[in-house]
């Protein structure tokens, strides 16, 4: 067990943490980052990246984070491979957090960037199929599945991206959907409309995931149609979840103030929380635009407000030493 000190503690290495780790390394804040299950984030788990700017072409998400860390990196930035598992925000500064083998973490500042996670539906099968037919990740999975049958269960932004990246492995994709119309941006649902390969079953929700007895493999979705209540199955050796995510706040509770969804409150157009010296940015405390490039211009603006509460404390503990001969 050890103890890492430094004056910017960065919990989280998406767009947020990485970001924050290259301006506060800038700034000589010699930051830590403490990277989590999912080095990179979620960008890591997205195929194609079109948005992001700077880029004329699409780029793959996993380049664009493995560039940040390289950057974050060149510039000064410890890179940690921890989870944290609880958080002292009362007692601070120094904040501390302690990782999965009992590692000890001081920050002066405490920069949280843990994003979120998805979200599951919580019916019967699930999770006894995690990994045996059901997935919330069409980038990590969807090359087992290839020219199977397959389905994505959502609306939104995701559940058409996942649907779409499905189609490199399968030509049988079917996104399933409980009302008769997507959330998802216009150009994404023209681009899912378009493809030959994907069809799409309204008015349906997730009524269970149902196993081959013979292989224990997922080979159905059952479902309930939202209108008539009716019963019914479709067939599919792969079921992708893309209900959307949760806030990683866990940790913070009873700690800082959550809204009702779970994102950490900071103080409008800030990523102050209500505790000096800690900082939120990302997703962890964006439910409206949750891109990378607000998630990475939060974590700047975090960055540089940790700067400045340092450079005030010292420059506060100078004058009372002053002062004290
Ligand atoms: C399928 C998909 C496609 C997307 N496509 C795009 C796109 O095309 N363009 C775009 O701009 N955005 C896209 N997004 C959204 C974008 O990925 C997110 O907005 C962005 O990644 C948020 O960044 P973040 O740094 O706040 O958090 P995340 O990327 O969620 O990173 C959170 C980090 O916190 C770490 N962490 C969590 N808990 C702990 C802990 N206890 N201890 C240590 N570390 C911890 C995780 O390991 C991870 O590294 C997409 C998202 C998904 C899911």
């Amino acid at each position: 067990m050890a103890t890492h000190t430094t004056r910017m503690l960065i919990i989280g290495s998406g767009p947020a943490g990485l970001s924050a780790a290259i301006y506060g390394a800038r700034a000589g804040m010699e930051p830590i980052v403490v990277q989590g299950l999912q080095p990179g984030g979620q960008l890591t788990i997205t195929p194609d990246v079109e948005n992001y700017p700077g880029f004329r072409d699409v780029i793959q998400g996993p380049w664009l984070m493995q560039e940040m860390q390289a950057q974050a990196e060149h510039v000064g930035t410890r890179m940690l491979w921890d989870t944290i598992t609880s958080v002292d925000l009362q007692s601070g500064p120094p904040f501390r957090a302690i990782g999965d083998g009992g590692d000890i973490y001081e920050g002066e500042t405490l920069v949280i960037a843990t994003g979120a996670q998805a979200k599951w539906l919580g019916v019967p099968g699930e999770h006894e199929l995690g990994g045996k037919g059901v997935s919330a990740c069409a980038t990590c999975d969807g090359f087992f599945y290839r020219g199977k049958k397959v389905v994505v269960i959502g609306g939104g932004n995701t559940a058409v991206e996942e649907a779409l990246y499905l189609t490199n492995h399968s030509q049988d994709v079917t996104l399933i959907h409980r009302r008769d119309s997507l959330r998802a941006e216009k150009i994404l649902q023209d681009r899912l409309f378009a493809h030959p390969n994907i069809g799409v079953v309204w008015h349906k929700q997730v009524d269970r995931f149902v196993h081959d007895e013979a292989t224990g493999l997922l080979r159905a979705v059952a479902l309930i149609d939202t209108i008539t209540g009716e019963h019914s199955e479709i067939a599919a050796e792969g079921a992708f979840v893309a209900i959307g995510h949760a806030p990683a706040t866990e940790l913070f509770k009873g700690q800082l103030e959550l809204d009702a969804g779970g994102y950490i409150l900071v103080e409008p157009g800030t990523p102050k929380t209500a505790i000096p010296g800690v900082f939120a940015c990302g997703d962890v405390m964006d439910q409206v635009y949750r891109q990378a490039v607000t998630a990475a211009g939060t974590g700047c603006m975090a960055a540089l407000d940790a700067e400045r509460f340092v450079q005030e404390r010292e420059f506060l503990n100078i004058r009372k030493a002053v002062a004290a001969g």
